[in-house]
């Protein structure tokens, strides 16, 4: 009998477990259940910024489903798991059995404890419906509540409909989970430039409505008014169904769903993958919620392989964080902070360049960048940045090489081979490309594949 697959969440996670699942077993039944349509939240800030229409965010519809011989379930909610008989529960009180079940809930925008978080006007820019409902009204005057990744991947888009930004951060430095303290200000230096306000060590104690606007009420007695507050402080992963599974869960605050190096759960037969799951780190080993797309990819092609039969140990994800605002890009993988290790700095805050590279003996294991693009992505050096730390090539001599150099990382990445390693780590090597097709199914290929190509989509070394 065909085994019985069942996903919970259409985004990344789950639309790559679906696709590996049908490439591996043609034969096997793959249902789906979602409480939205299948999008990459990802891509929202182009959504919003009106650089890309609402198909080019979705990853599937009803047809792209069917092909692929995908039941779905969607506008539906998971309300319990039942591991002991191998069903959900969903929100009309239906049960759905499975023999393999994949949660792929992923997170939502976090909520913090502030009065008057309710009402109107006070928005999360999380999902396509935040975005939309964004979009409908002109909003002057807007404050954005927390400065890290995502409110920074939004920044650009709100910047363009608001004549006025604010932006808020409890800590003493912007992005300070993502850089450190002199590429923090680098940052915050450049908006300030680029007219947006920052203000660092800000508590917001509550918010008031005042004739159309908010009052946001602020530790130390001053008050602040805008039109419209974004709410981005932190995400929490969507585990409250599991609560009376037994399924194992991480602790604390933005605890995930536990996961070994399979990805399957303390519960046999069910994994979990993506933002919703607490899985090693590629330097640490530790287990941790990333919440970030390529480790939303990665995780639901090696559960899902797992789920149809394969033995795939995953080694783990390379925390990393990737933005550009405002015409600077800035980057940080791994450890970018460095405590107690040797690094390389190299600064240069009149041309908005900073580069910190942290070592490991004479291997890269983390690394913060900061530049126009011109100096970063335009280069490539982002790519090959996340290429040295993601192998852990021994650079030997080069080491002395790039400290003599910091600003040039191509020699480093070509003479130590790290593409040739990236090529061999492969996760599920042979299978790494599905054609996707989703997005512009009338294209055809514009040219045959050259034979570098092939190997790059087999993941054999040439
Ligand atoms: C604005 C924005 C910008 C971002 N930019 C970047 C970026 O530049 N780079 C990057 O790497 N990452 C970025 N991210 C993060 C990235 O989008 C997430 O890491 C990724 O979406 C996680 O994928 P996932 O499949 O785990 O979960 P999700 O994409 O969250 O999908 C999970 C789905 O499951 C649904 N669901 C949850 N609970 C249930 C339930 N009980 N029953 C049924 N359905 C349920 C959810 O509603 C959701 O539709 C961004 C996120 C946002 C919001």
């Amino acid at each position: 009998m065909a085994t019985r697959h069942l996903i919970i969440g259409a985004g990344p996670a789950g639309i790559n477990a679906i696709e590996t699942l049908r490439a591996i077993d043609s034969d096997c039944e793959i249902a789906l259940i979602c409480d939205e349509p299948a999008y990459a939240r990802m891509v929202l800030p182009y959504y919003l910024e009106g650089k890309i229409e609402e198909r080019a965010v979705m990853t599937g519809d009803e047809a792209w489903f069917s092909e692929r011989g995908v039941t779905t379930h969607l506008g539906v909610r998971v309300t319990a798991v039942d591991p002991g008989s191998n069903q959900v529960v969903l929100d009309d009180g239906a049960r759905l059995g499975y023999d393999r079940l994949l949660v792929a809930t992923g997170s939502r925008a976090a909520r913090p404890p502030i009065d008057g978080l309710d009402g109107s006007g006070i928005v999360n820019l999380w999902t396509l419906a935040d975005a939309k409902h964004f979009l409908a009204e002109p909003r002057p005057h807007t404050v954005i509540v927390g400065a890290g990744f995502i409110a920074f991947t939004i920044l650009d888009a709100i910047a363009e409909r608001s004549d006025r930004v604010t932006i808020l951060e409890i800590e003493d430095r912007v992005l300070p989970n993502m850089l450190d303290a002199e590429s923090s200000a680098l940052m915050a230096d450049h908006l300030k430039q680029a007219g947006i306000e920052v203000c660092t060590g800000a508590r917001l104690e509550g918010i008031e409505q005042l004739a159309g606007k908010r009052r946001l009420r602020l530790s130390g007695g001053s008050d602040l008014e805008c039109d419209a507050v974004v709410i981005a402080a932190g995400v929490a992963p969507n585990v409250e169904f599991l609560e009376s599974s037994g399924i194992e869960l991480g602790e604390g605050r933005g605890a995930g769903v536990l996961v070994d190096e399979k990805l399957q759960t303390s519960a046999g037969g069910v994994y979990a993958a993506g933002d919703v799951a607490e899985a090693a780190d590629l330097l640490t080993g530790e287990r941790r919620v990333h919440a970030v797309q390529p480790t939303a990819v990665d995780h639901g092609r090696v559960a899902a392989a797992n789920m149809a039969g394969a033995d795939v140990r995953y080694a783990g994800s390379l925390i990393m964080n990737i933005l550009a605002t405002q015409g600077l890009e800035a980057c940080s993988f791994g450890d970018w902070q460095g405590a107690g290790r040797e690094t390389t700095v190299v600064e240069n805050p009149a041309n908005r360049i900073y580069r910190k590279y942290t070592w490991d003996g004479d291997a890269l294991v983390g690394g913060i960048l900061v530049g126009p693009s011109a100096a970063l992505s335009g280069v490539n050096d982002v790519g090959m940045l996340k290429g040295l730390i993601q192998t852990g090539v021994r650079v030997g001599l080069w080491k002395a090489y790039l400290e003599e150099n910091p600003l040039d990382l191509r020699r480093v990445y070509v003479a130590t081979g790290a593409a040739q390693k990236l090529l061999e780590s492969n996760l599920l090597t042979g299978r790494a490309s599905v054609g996707r097709g989703f997005r512009f199914p009338p294209l055809p290929a514009l040219r045959k594949r050259s034979s570098h190509h092939d190997i790059l989509l087999s993941g054999r070394a040439p």
